[in-house]
């Protein structure tokens, strides 16, 4: 079940941080499919572990992993969803957003209300 999590750990022990992050990614998006937090937050240490050994781009992608992962967990333990974030991770934009004018969060471009800080778009908007 985890396999793929220690692959990724094993990776790291190595030193081949790249790979160690492409798996640690699959780890968390998998986990993230089952909810499992616990899977996550060993991720999100095995994460910050990779950008800890690493530096560039690789240094970048895990710190975003982690950073990820942490979110992921706590959107789940509050049972909260964050799927423009999902979006702008995954490079997919099935539904159409905005960025609130009032505190610069992305929500769905229908939406009247900001979800997240209360603003009201006017009918124009
Ligand atoms: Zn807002």
């Amino acid at each position: 079940m985890s396999s793929e999590l220690e692959r990724a750990e094993a990776e790291l022990v190595a030193g081949k941080n790249g790979k160690a992050l492409r798996l640690a990614w699959n780890v968390v998006l998998d986990a993230l499919r089952r909810k499992d937090v616990e899977v996550l937050r060993r991720a999100a240490d095995l994460s910050t572990q990779i950008a800890e050994a690493s530096s560039g781009k690789d240094r970048e992608g895990a710190e975003q992993l982690a950073r990820y992962a942490i979110a992921s967990i706590d959107d789940i333990e509050n049972g909260t969803t964050q799927p423009s974030f999902w979006q702008k991770v995954l490079g997919k934009s099935a539904i159409p957003t905005k960025k609130c004018p009032d505190c610069a969060e992305t929500i769905k471009r229908e939406a009247q209300v900001c979800r997240f800080c209360g603003y009201r778009y006017t009918p124009s908007e």
